[in-house]
């Protein structure tokens, strides 16, 4: 299943996680911000990447599943839509697949990510995309509109070390 274009509804939320990993990256964390959007359209949860405390599993992405796992009925999380600056992670995407979740909407690809911080150090979890691990779970993105400015944060995420 291949991710199909954000629409211009999606482009509104993208935009409100790219400004929460914009806090992000100012708050001394990395710069990755997502919402959680009920199938009403509403905003139900926003969350931003917490990881500058030292525990590096506090993506906004699997911190939004868990809470969803918590507060929303397990009949009604495959009609949300989660959106998210950056692609899911291999651990974000399993936790979302885990719990129920639909539809994931990403402004910036974990391809795009790779080359924007080329110059680090490979981490511990292999960049897969989100269809190599949840290959269930309908995909929209990357959101060209957003690349520039997601490439000016990463790159300075990246210069911070
Ligand atoms: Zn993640």
């Amino acid at each position: 299943m291949e991710p199909t274009p954000p629409t211009a509804d999606d482009l509104v939320h993208l935009r409100r996680c790219v400004q929460l990993a914009r806090e992000a990256l100012e708050a001394g964390d990395e710069p990755f911000g997502s919402l959680l959007v009920g199938p009403d359209g509403a905003v139900l949860r926003e969350d931003r990447n917490r990881t500058g405390g030292g525990d590096q599993t506090r993506h906004p992405e699997l911190d939004l599943a868990r809470w969803a796992a918590a507060h929303v009925p397990a009949e009604v999380r495959p009609r949300c839509t989660v959106y998210t600056s950056g692609e899911h992670c291999p651990m974000c995407a399993a936790g979302h697949a885990w719990v129920g979740l639909g539809r994931i909407v990403y402004a910036g690809s974990t391809a795009q990510l790779g080359q924007w911080r080329a110059n680090e150090p490979a981490g511990p979890v292999l960049p897969l995309p989100i269809g190599d691990v949840a290959p269930g779970v309908p995909l929209s993105g990357p959101a060209p509109e957003l690349a520039d400015e997601l490439r000016e944060l990463h790159t300075r995420a990246a210069a911070r070390g």
